[in-house]
């Protein structure tokens, strides 16, 4: 388990980063961005052309549409991390190889034991298989709180995915209202004591459903 002090130096390590092979075909590394106090964690599948440039996560078309769903729950990027399950663009946008996520995994653990969120925002496939293991499909539990060591997780699709498909753009919506449906209760009241399972996995019997 690599150990950094911040996430500082967390991004200067990823910057440096050589342990796969997008380390040699990437402009520009894409650790993440936001503070190190942030209440919420959103994590993506990975860079995309414009992320690569610029070194920013979500900064395409899908980054703005991101910015207009958290606008939508009373939400600005400034006070959110946000963050991929790759730091690296795969070439031509393809899905991260399991290996690349592998020798990623380090940077996402680590940032998440920094931050220690409350609420995890996962967006799409690729960081649902990342950050829990065993649900492997987005239309099932997409818009439900999930808890894994004391931490909310909620899966989303992927913004990208509306972009392409405008049917689930409602979907998107009302998934982030659950995300806000779940910060006011959790404002409210003290969030619930998980019983995370042994293999530190999400309880599949301890989630929330907020929406029926
Ligand atoms: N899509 C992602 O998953 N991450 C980005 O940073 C941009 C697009």
């Amino acid at each position: 388990m690599v150990s950094f002090p911040d996430l500082a130096a967390l991004g200067e390590a990823v910057h440096d980063c050589r342990r796969c092979a997008l380390g040699s075909s990437r402009t520009h590394a894409v650790p993440g961005v936001g503070p190190q106090n942030a209440r919420i964690v959103i994590v993506g599948e990975a860079p995309g052309q414009m992320e690569d440039q610029q070194g920013e996560p979500f900064v395409g078309a899908a980054g703005k549409l991101l910015d207009q769903l958290l606008r939508g729950i009373g939400l600005s990027r400034a006070e959110v991390f946000i963050t991929n399950v790759l730091k690296c663009r795969p070439p031509g946008n393809r899905d991260p190889l399991p290996e690349e996520a592998q020798a990623c995994a380090p940077y996402l653990d680590q940032q998440l034991a920094l931050i220690k969120p409350e609420v995890v925002l996962i967006l799409g496939r690729h960081a649902l298989a990342r950050l829990l293991p065993g649900h492997d499909s987005i239309s099932r539990v997409h818009g439900r709180v999930l808890f894994k060591n004391a931490t909310a997780y909620i899966p989303i699709y992927h913004p990208a995915a509306a972009l392409y498909n405008s049917f689930l753009m409602q979907t998107l919506e009302q998934d982030f209202q659950a995300v806000r449906t779940y910060l006011d209760r959790a404002a409210r009241q003290p969030a619930p004591v998980p019983a995370a399972s042994a293999a530190g996995g999400a309880d599949p019997d301890h989630q929330l459903s907020l929406f029926g």
